[in-house]
């Protein structure tokens, strides 16, 4: 044998050289930021079985029934990110020969679509004009001429900030034509209305770093009774193991052993659904609605454009246009730097992305946001009037500091 160097133990690598001493404010698109209550549940580890876990899961139910507004009792857990839940939901009701329309808005949707795809599927896509909401319309002409099993979508498109106003149109039209429906509402679950069983949705699929403000990796799925049987009685081979829901069903509905679920993570979900719940639906609406029009008028207050016009607008994460000759990159770093407020860039769209979802929703929030963007954006070049805009956010909060603080 050739002698070789042992391998040693690296230096010290202590967390604290590579973490700011103050945490960076995640105003970006994800992930955002934990409440208290929440960081702490995500540091407890308990048993995955028995009877502690198992009355968090029952709570984790009632909660997620509330917060999809859905009586059927099938929600799932999944130990991943979004996408994961998004491919259990493609997974357990697509497989070669069945038939998909995508409605496709961009990054996110199109990764439904390419998941589809990836399972054996016959997938049609969609595409609304670019900065466009889906059309209704245009939906029932495709399914009527079409044969389709499932139609996916996203409630918002995070990646452009294109939200699906027809959405509840489009799902109630799917149920009549006899096609189940996935939606993806990562961003929005609990930021703006989405009523599971009136609008007739066989899927929704979030994840738990957005719209929830739980912590990334663990992720909720919620399935009607009307798609529960299609599921559980497919003869079909599921190439998966960890995402059949028949599997996953043992331990989310019989409290058995599937695999070791995420223990903190479910329990992190638990106290982030806890304050939905506590703050109400109707009051989370509104408190992100006037937090992210104020955003958005003080943005343009500013001199700055917004990305998509008003009636396809996305609330929940809101799309800047980065002014000609403005290097974004170099705006999210000072910005990130020089006041420690982190907002997102795109995936290849001349935009930056502020993220208005769970805390990001505060007043306090957002004008330490506003003026980072703007002191950022006026050392890189772009002409702004930043305490108009700063006076136009003041004038629009100042009398919601009971929804807002
Ligand atoms: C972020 C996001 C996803 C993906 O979530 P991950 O946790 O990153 O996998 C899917 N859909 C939408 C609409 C999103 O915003």
């Amino acid at each position: 044998m050739i002698p070789t160097t042992p391998i040693l133990p690296p230096k010290d690598l202590p967390l604290n050289n590579i973490l700011p001493d103050e945490p960076l404010l995640l105003m970006g698109a994800g992930p955002v930021p934990v409440s208290q209550k929440v960081a702490m549940a995500n540091s407890v580890v308990i048993n995955h079985l028995g009877e502690t876990m198992n009355k968090v899961i029952e709570r984790v139910r009632v909660m997620s029934q509330y917060v999809f507004q859905t009586r059927s009792p099938h929600i799932i857990g999944v130990a991943g990110p979004g996408s994961a839940a998004m491919e259990m939901a493609i997974t357990n009701l697509l497989w070669p020969g069945r038939k998909v329309l995508s409605i496709n808005n961009g990054f996110f949707s199109s990764r439904l679509a390419e998941m589809a795809e990836r399972v054996g599927a016959q997938v049609t896509v969609y595409t609304p004009p670019a900065g466009h909401e889906a059309c209704a319309k245009e939906v029932e002409e495709l399914i009527s001429n079409g044969d389709f099993d499932v139609v996916t979508m996203v409630q918002g498109e995070t990646s452009c900030t294109v939200w699906n106003s027809q959405l509840a149109q489009i799902t109630q039209l799917a149920h009549q034509h006899g096609v189940l429906s996935i939606v993806d509402a990562v961003c929005t679950l609990s930021t703006m209305p989405l009523q599971m069983d009136d609008w007739q949705v066989d899927v929704v699929i979030t994840g738990g770093q957005k719209g929830l403000a739980s912590i990334p990796g663990v992720s909720l799925i919620a399935f009607s009774e009307h798609v529960w049987p299609v599921i559980m009685e497919r003869t079909v081979p599921m190439p998966h193991w960890c995402l059949d829901v028949r599997l996953a069903s043992e331990f989310w509905e019989k409290k058995g052993y599937h695999y070791t679920a995420p223990v903190s993570g479910i329990l992190a979900l638990h106290e982030a659904l806890r304050q939905v719940c506590l703050e109400t639906l109707e009051k989370r609406f509104e408190r992100h609605l006037v937090c992210s029009n104020a955003l958005q008028m003080a943005i343009e207050a500013m001199g700055l454009k917004l990305f998509i016009e008003p009636e396809s607008r996305l609330n929940s994460v809101v799309g800047i246009v980065v002014p000609e000759g403005v290097d974004s990159a170099q705006v999210l770093t000072n910005m990130s730097n020089l006041y420690k407020v982190e907002i997102s860039g795109s995936f290849g769209l001349p935009i930056i992305r502020i993220g208005q979802m769970g805390e990001q929703s505060r007043a306090h929030n957002l004008y330490r946001t506003l003026h980072a963007l703007g002191m950022s954006m006026k050392s890189c070049g772009a002409s702004i009037d930043l305490p108009a805009g700063m006076a136009e956010l003041e004038r629009i909060l100042d009398t919601k500091d009971d929804l807002t603080a």
